[in-house]
């Protein structure tokens, strides 16, 4: 029999989305409940000070960057940090559950922290679980459907985040990646800046990373780099500015393949935190 291998069923991450999203009694709530599909699982949850009562060898498993989450299989638990916003704290327990659920993980202890729960993880078991918790979250293709019916724009993104009370990265991430029209989410950061003793210099913020729906990749690029123009920085992170109250304004993008320009429209706004761009073609 040496020329014959065995393999086993596996079940798509889609299709144990809708299956828990269904058991859990998801299907009639805008936001879900993660308490629900704990329930469900039969996990614990708890929240305390990670950093002051995970053991050492929890936390030396992470090598520097803060444990934010964790989920023990032996003690059917799942634990988050007090410190975290609401928003993250719902989305950690939703990714916890995904190291819980997806099949091609194993079954043991997870200490996932700041980078491996950020979207801009390359690691791969991290990416797969929060790839989960936002199919969870924003109920497998019920925002996509949402999000296509409706301008690509900061407000909208207010609208959904509220609606599905995830955080307004993850919606605007979703917004873009599943829409059908030509969009970019460009999510920048505070770089490295004089500003922190000099405070009448405005920081710098420089590209942390780029989501572009299919569309927009194929027609354009796949990532821009650059910073966010000093006036409106100032603009959009004025303190109490709401966050759809955007800037907007027409940008040149230059290509590195043909040095060709294309206009753009850029809707720039921000959560203190991160300063997001919302790029779609001009007209
Ligand atoms: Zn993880």
């Amino acid at each position: 029999m040496s020329d014959f291998s065995s393999s086993y069923l596996e079940i798509e991450p889609r299709e144990l989305v809708k299956h828990l999203l269904r058991q859990a009694g998801q299907g009639e709530r805008d936001s879900v409940n993660p308490a629900d599909f704990l329930e469900f699982l039969g996990l614990e949850h708890l929240s305390f000070d990670f950093n002051l009562e995970l053991p050492d060898d929890a936390k030396a498993t992470i090598g520097g960057a803060k444990p934010r989450a964790l989920i023990s299989f032996d003690d059917r638990l799942v634990a988050t940090d007090s410190g975290m916003r609401e928003p993250r704290r719902r989305f950690s327990v939703l990714h916890e559950i995904g190291h819980f659920i997806l099949p091609s993980h194993e079954h043991k202890l997870y200490v996932c922290d700041d980078k491996g729960l950020s979207f801009a993880t390359r690691l791969t078991l991290e990416r797969e679980a929060s790839e989960f918790a936002a199919d969870l979250l924003f109920q497998g293709d019920r925002f996509a459907l949402e999000a296509n019916s409706q301008p690509v724009s900061a407000s909208v993104v207010k609208v959904l985040a509220e609606k599905y009370r995830a955080s307004f990265e993850a919606a605007a991430r979703r917004l873009v990646e599943k829409n059908f029209k030509p969009c970019m989410l460009v999510v920048f950061k505070e770089g490295p800046t004089t500003a922190d003793v000099n405070i009448d210099k405005t920081p710098t913020w420089s590209v942390r990373y780029c989501i572009a729906s299919a569309m927009f990749k194929t027609r354009y690029f796949e990532k821009v780099f650059g910073t966010v123009a000093p006036d409106v920085v100032v603009a959009v992170t004025q303190t109490g500015r709401d966050i759809a109250d955007s800037c907007v304004s027409e940008v040149s993008i230059r290509s590195s393949v043909d040095s060709k320009a294309t206009q753009f429209q850029a809707e720039f706004f921000s959560n203190t935190w991160n300063i997001f761009c919302l790029l779609t073609p001009h007209g």
